[in-house]
C-alpha cells in the first residue's frame, strides 16, 4: 500500500481494535497524511473511529 496523497511507500501502520472492530491507522511519514481502514481495506472516517472508541456510560 502507498500513500494516496503523495505515493510514498514508507507508511506507519498501527492496528487497533475498537468496539470489537479491527481498524488500522496508516500514517504517512512524508506528507503527514493519516487515514484509517478496516479489515476489508475500506477506509473508515476518523469520526467513525472516534465514535466506536467512545465509551458510553
Ligand atoms: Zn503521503
Amino acid at each position: 500500500m502507498s500513500c494516496p496523497k503523495c505515493s510514498a511507500r514508507h507508511l506507519v501502520e498501527i492496528g487497533v481494535t475498537v468496539a470489537g472492530k479491527n481498524v488500522t491507522l496508516h500514517s504517512c511519514s512524508r506528507c503527514a497524511n493519516r487515514w484509517w481502514d478496516d479489515e476489508r481495506g475500506e477506509q473508515v472516517p476518523l469520526d467513525q473511529v472516534l465514535d466506536l472508541a467512545t465509551v458510553r456510560r
